[in-house]
């Protein structure tokens, strides 16, 4: 009897090894990585090779932090931010086609995506309620413009062309660590996944048929509460809400969108959510509309052929681009 128990145990062993493993969705929601929730899920064929592929993915995104983060004094951009007003410095490929991609987001944006906003947004700390005086805000303006960054592509070099530049990745990063994100499951060979950094994902594939769908949340209510649910495959979506890093005082919000031209929070929409191909694109667009304001940023998303964008504006109106608003009509014929 005991042989037979025996012998069981070590054909059920074989058989469950023999046995291809069980495929299913396999999700990971982690704190601490640029400040912000990263949400990774994906489709496995092997549940336990999907999790070393989400560790692969947090890992870049960790470097990506390490490299690009302005509250690490040891980070690539810090050292920019200490040393490219002393002349051109040489920088990684990385970096280096960041910063381009960064300014052509200013050019298309006519300037309310400004890297070097940072050149006054330092002195703003959100969760201390510090910002600066309007003397202060005077004196650090003239940093503020993305043609003081001056890139020197066959050197690999960067170079402030003013004392007092400064710059901070923070509104392109999350987006970029996306795509990077999304590029280490493709060469694993998912092609079902979700990666969000914040207010920043991107999608491949379906859900078997269905789409993704992913909340636009209220900027009028608390967290949980949306005013649209988006519909998606094989896109990026980007939100940017004045209700992310902010403090009111006397009647004003306080926020971490800083309008370049100003040096004070852009208040000119309360959310701005920005739909397209790779998420460093949409998250580079999603700020847009709170320096320009809805028309000027829908004029701009509107000539932008694979971009879709509904903004919520300080009177709670809610405006779409032109190709929501005609998914919209097909989808009521
Ligand atoms: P999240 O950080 O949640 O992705 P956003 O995409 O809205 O939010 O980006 C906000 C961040 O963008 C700010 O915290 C700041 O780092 C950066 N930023 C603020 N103003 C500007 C601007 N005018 N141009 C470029 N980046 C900006
Ligand atoms: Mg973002």
């Amino acid at each position: 009897m005991k042989a037979i128990v025996k012998f069981c145990a070590c054909a059920c062993i074989m058989w469950c090894a023999a046995l291809p493993a069980h495929a299913e969705w396999v999700r990971r929601v982690t704190d601490g990585i640029m400040g912000t929730r990263i949400t990774v899920e994906l489709w496995a064929d092997d549940p336990a090779k999907g999790q070393q592929a989400i560790d692969a993915v947090l890992d870049e995104m960790r470097h990506i932090d390490d490299t690009m983060s302005t509250y690490k004094p040891t980070s690539e951009v810090s050292q920019v931010n200490a040393h490219a007003a002393d002349g051109p410095m040489h920088i990684s490929k990385e970096l280096f086609d960041l910063l381009t991609t960064a300014r052509q987001y200013s050019q298309i944006t006519d300037g309310a995506f400004d890297i070097t906003y940072a050149s006054v947004g330092y002195m703003y700390d959100f969760r201390k309620h510090v910002r600066p005086n309007d003397a202060q805000i005077a004196k650090a303006l003239p940093a503020v413009n993305y043609r003081h960054v001056v890139l020197d592509p066959k050197n690999q070099t960067v170079w402030f062309s003013q004392k007092g530049v400064r710059i901070d990745l923070g509104g392109i990063a999350k987006g970029y660590s996306v795509d990077c994100g999304i590029e280490v499951l493709q060469k694993l060979g998912y092609t079902r996944a979700f990666v969000g950094a914040g207010g920043d994902s991107r999608i491949i594939g379906d859900r078997f048929g269905k789409p993704w769908i992913v909340g636009i949340r209220d900027p009028f209510k608390g967290e949980g509460n949306v005013i649209a649910r988006i519909p998606l495959v094989n896109a990026a979506i980007s939100t940017s809400g004045d209700y992310e890093r902010f403090f009111d005082e006397g009647g004003v919000r306080y926020h971490h969108i800083i309008d370049p031209h100003t040096g004070h929070s852009a208040s000119k929409v309360r959310s701005a959510t920005v739909i397209g191909p790779y998420a460093t694109r949409t998250d580079g667009l999603s700020k847009t509309a709170f320096v320009l304001g809805a028309d000027q940023a829908l004029a701009i998303y509107n000539r932008l052929p694979d971009i879709d964008a509904i903004i919520v504006k300080p009177d709670g109106t809610i405006v779409y681009s032109n190709g929501m608003r005609r998914a919209q009509r097909d989808a009521a014929h």
